[in-house]
């Protein structure tokens, strides 16, 4: 067990966004929680990256070592955690380069930062034929590409992903999604979540179902999908 969520619990003031979700992932798997709008998706990310505080009694255990005791910062440098947030957040001043250097800023291993650079340019050729263009240019499913290089070359071990199809035209959903495989295959497991469940079934291999911050159902992706 990579990453083992128990008991976890959430508010925003007098609102209960989690109210205890049990969940856990294996390394190199790939996971979906789908649900509603509103459901507590993003919450739970957010709770894993140290976006928001857990409540007590909650538990998230990542390769055993507790991540309620790191920062935000310290999650993603310290544990490979890779949180990419829904819209898009780079620099949108900076080129297209200029973001993904600034992601490696916390790592010391410089000749490893050049080969996972070009490997980025790599998995998303339209970032590549773009590296000195300004960010702010860029379409918004490229920004949503670089979003996600930048995310990778952050933190490896679990990449954490709000919504990575959203607002993508078809084809850039199929690169997107071909790419997050390819990050998968190269040993990065991955969570996602997604309103578009039907998608995130065909991607993932396991599913959970949230609705009003619990989990209902889990199983098998291709079981979730037949489920009516
Ligand atoms: P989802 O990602 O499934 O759409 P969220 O995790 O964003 O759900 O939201 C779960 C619940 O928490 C919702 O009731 C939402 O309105 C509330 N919520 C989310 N973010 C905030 C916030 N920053 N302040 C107050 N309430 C929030
Ligand atoms: P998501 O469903 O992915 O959380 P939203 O569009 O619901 O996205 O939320 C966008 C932003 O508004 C987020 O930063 C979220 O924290 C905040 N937010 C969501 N619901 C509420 C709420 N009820 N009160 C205050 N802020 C909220």
């Amino acid at each position: 067990m990579q990453l083992n969520v128990k008991n976890l619990k959430v508010s925003y003031g007098n609102i209960k966004a989690l109210h205890g979700l049990d969940f856990s992932i294996d390394a190199g798997e790939i996971v979906t929680i789908i649900g509603a709008n509103g459901a507590g998706k993003s919450t739970t990310l957010r709770a894993i990256s140290r976006m928001v505080p857990s409540e007590s009694g909650s538990v998230i255990e990542f390769e055993g070592k507790d991540v309620l005791s790191y920062t935000t910062d310290k999650v993603v440098t310290r544990l490979g955690i890779s949180h990419v947030p829904e819209g898009r957040r780079i620099f949108g001043n900076l080129t297209v380069t200029e973001n993904l250097t600034l992601a490696c800023f916390a790592r010391k291993d410089t000749e490893q930062i050049e080969t996972d650079k070009k490997w980025v340019f790599d998995l998303f050729p339209r970032l590549e034929e773009r590296k000195n263009q300004i960010s702010g240019t860029l379409s918004g499913g490229e920004q949503q590409m670089l979003a996600v290089g930048r995310g990778y070359l952050s933190g490896r071990k679990i990449m954490i992903l709000d919504e990575p199809s959203m607002g993508l035209a078809p084809l850039l959903m199929l690169e997107m999604f071909d790419a997050l495989k390819e990050i998968n295959r190269h040993g990065t497991t991955i969570l996602l979540v997604e309103q578009n469940a039907r998608l995130a079934l065909k991607f993932a291999q396991r599913g959970y179902v949230i609705e009003h911050g619990k989990l209902v159902l889990e199983g098998p992706a291709d079981k979730l999908l037949d489920d009516p």
